[in-house]
């Protein structure tokens, strides 16, 4: 009941930020990426059946956004970024592929003396000061003002900085598109990195994202990031449950909450490549050497990106 109610709001308040945008005369596509809000997800762990109807729902309607890949693929010299090719393997749906930006994991838990399987839906955290973003040398990772980091395939040269710097792990690879086909096919990147990006697109048009739309459970719960860390904080109150992402790398705004501790759904999950754990994680901007870093990057990053743009309107005529 919770769920619809906050459904309703959330559909509300977006329609609302659209009509005064529109009233403003700023396009209705911008509210998403204009709107001053973090939108914060809330994912009732009990609640979820495994049934997979939001991985099947995210798969279709980001499908436009999948890559598609040119081969034979290019050789890098030197070979640093390996190749990562999982355009004969879309189907995949046990783990995060460029394909795949949401998958669910179990795990088999005691609750109250008796064994049982929870399932987790899993995809990018939206971190409040995502690393990804901060650290991506090229500007290729932004973070709109509603909270979702997001890749911009046509800026991106899959170099990985984004992968290696986030705590868990998320973006995927895909060789063989994106920009650096056209300007180092052999020396720089290797393709683009893939994630969830929220469904910005559907927001900024007042939809919710298609994972929350299709669940049949009500499993997840979407609106500004204080009601959810308070509904987050009711809930977990009612239910004896533990809260995960509102302090983890410093705040994330997908907050989980789960009727066990979530030291023992990580030790009960299966983790790896494409599997990300969730175990404790501390603040990775709060490192003075990655602020530095972030620092130096910034201006960088913001005329490479610039440039990259410029680059694809002069080749596409947009
Ligand atoms: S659709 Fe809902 S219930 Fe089904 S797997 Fe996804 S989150 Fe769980
Ligand atoms: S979870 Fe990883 S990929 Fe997602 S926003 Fe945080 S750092 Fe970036
Ligand atoms: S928010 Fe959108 S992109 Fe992200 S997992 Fe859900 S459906 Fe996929």
């Amino acid at each position: 009941m919770k769920n619809k109610i906050s459904r309703r709001s959330f559909l509300k308040g977006t329609m609302a930020t659209a009509c005064a945008l529109a009233a403003a005369g700023i396009p209705a596509s911008a509210a998403g990426a204009n709107g001053k809000e973090q939108l914060a997800t809330l994912l009732d762990i009990r609640k979820c059946i495994g049934c997979e109807a939001c991985v099947e729902a995210c798969k279709e309607v980001n499908e436009t956004k999948f890559p598609d890949p040119k081969k034979p693929f290019p050789k890098m010299y030197p070979d640093r970024v390996p190749v990562m090719d999982w355009s004969d393997k879309q189907d995949v749906t046990d783990r995060l592929t460029p394909y795949n930006w949401l998958f669910i994991q179990s795990a088999t838990v005691k609750i109250n003396g008796e064994e049982t399987e929870l399932t987790i839906p899993r995809r990018c955290m939206h971190c409040v000061n995502p690393p990804c973003v901060k650290l991506c040398p090229w500007g290729s990772a932004r973070l709109l003002k509603n909270g979702i980091s997001r890749i911009d395939p046509d800026l991106c040269l899959g170099g990985s900085k984004c992968k290696s710097v986030c705590p868990w792990h998320i973006p995927e690879r895909q060789t063989g598109v994106g920009i650096y086909l056209d300007l180092l096919p052999s020396l720089a990147g290797n393709g683009v990195m893939y994630k969830c990006d929220r469904c910005y697109n559907r927001i900024a048009d007042g939809e919710l994202p298609a994972c929350i739309e299709a669940c049949p459970e009500d499993v997840q719960t979407i609106g500004p990031r204080d009601e959810i860390i308070k509904k987050a904080h009711e809930l977990a109150k009612e239910i004896g449950g533990y809260i995960y992402g509102e302090k983890e790398n410093g705040g994330t705004n997908t907050i989980y909450v789960s009727p066990v501790p979530f030291e023992e759904l990580n030790k009960a999950i299966e983790t790896g490549k494409g599997k990300p754990h969730l175990s404790p994680v501390k603040d990775t901007m709060a490192d003075s050497n990655n602020l530095a870093t972030a620092m130096i990057i910034a201006p960088i990053a913001g005329a490479v990106a610039a440039a990259g743009k410029f680059y694809k309107m002069t080749k596409t005529g947009e």
